[in-house]
């Protein structure tokens, strides 16, 4: 499998390093604007892939060198400032992905390439790159809330004393700050959430569901100011929808995907089964009342972004 990655900085070369650790790469190429930090990126994973899987990494100064990709994955553009959210990305990086992806589909097979896309504002991105790509709307895939939900996961296993393995509950809508938390559809080991609390002495009161909510939330604005950026999370999160694709899977995953079309069309995260054609179904979990409010008003945000950039 080829995969090219645009876009080296501090989100794509976790991106590549954490793919070419799957060892289901046989080749990854990577093209960044800034060349010089492209070949550094390659040389340094080059050397690193000696000691793990045999991957051809090369830096590539123009988009022939993506021709014969099976994925690629955007990574490219401004990233929040401590501070800044998603959304004040909008228009930086609707310039770069615009210039990105007419360049990418000149030089791939449109009949079975797949985009993973990862920048930020993500689910505008999304239909932005869907409708410029005009690739069928499964094979243009956004990370969306995969990382929410890992995080979502992790706290809430934590808090319960599982392995975060057991917990399968999901965060769904925009990849922002109006994401919503489905506890109604949460379960951990099979049981509805209540149940497994009941049975286990839990307890998960309405306060401790909001300081989950919060922490998940704020998560990333928690990692910025102290990091400057996130990119571990996220290179995960990427080297597993990868996993899921080039082994055909067909995990349940919260990506983001456009559904609809013309007016109607809306890209968020829900759980969706994805394999090697990419995303081959989603799924509708029962929410609460507030719940589906929430989502309803999530999409409206993405929506009204989206018509923000007049695309
Ligand atoms: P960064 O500033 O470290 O790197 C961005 C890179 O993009 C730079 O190397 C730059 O040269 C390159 N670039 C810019 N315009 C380009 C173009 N037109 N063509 C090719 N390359 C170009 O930023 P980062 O921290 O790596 O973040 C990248 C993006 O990923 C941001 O939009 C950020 O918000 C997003 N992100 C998304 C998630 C998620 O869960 N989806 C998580 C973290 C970050």
């Amino acid at each position: 499998m080829k995969i090219a990655i645009i876009g080296i900085g501090a989100v794509g070369a976790a991106v590549a390093t954490a793919v070419a650790g799957t060892g289901l790469a046989r080749e990854m190429v990577l093209f960044d604007r800034d060349g010089l930090r492209a070949r550094a990126a390659a040389e340094d994973l080059g050397h690193a892939s000696a000691f793990s899987y045999d991957v051809k990494i090369t830096a590539v100064n123009n988009y022939r060198g993506i021709r014969g990709s099976d994925i690629v994955i955007i990574a490219a553009g401004a990233n929040q400032k401590p501070g800044e959210t998603r959304t004040d990305l909008l228009e930086k990086n609707v310039a770069v992905v615009s210039d990105i992806i007419p360049r990418v589909m000149a030089n791939t097979d449109t009949k079975r390439v797949k985009i993973i896309v990862v920048t930020n504002p993500l689910d505008v991105m999304v239909m932005l790159t869907q409708k410029l790509s005009k690739l069928p709307a499964g094979r243009v895939i956004g990370t969306g809330t995969m990382l929410d939900t890992a995080r979502l996961r992790t706290i809430l296993g934590r808090a319960l004393g599982v392995s975060t393995r057991a917990v399968h509950a999901y965060v769904l809508g925009e990849h922002g700050d109006s994401s919503v938390v489905a506890w109604n559809a949460a379960s951990v080991g099979g049981l509805p959430l209540d149940d497994f609390c009941r049975q286990t002495k839990n307890s998960l009161t309405a306060a401790s569901r909001q300081t989950i909510e919060y922490r998940v939330h704020n998560a990333a604005y928690e990692i910025i100011r102290g990091r400057g950026a996130t990119w571990d999370g996220i290179g995960a999160a990427v080297a597993d929808l990868v996993r899921c694709i080039a082994n055909d899977e067909r995990r349940i995953l919260t990506v983001s995907m456009v559904e609809g079309t013309g007016r109607a069309a809306l890209a968020m995260s829900l759980p969706r089964i994805v394999g090697d054609a990419g995303v081959v179904a989603s799924l509708r979990p029962r929410l609460s009342v507030s719940e589906s409010a929430g989502l309803r008003k999530s999409g409206k945000i993405i929506r009204a972004n989206f018509d923000a950039i007049g695309k």
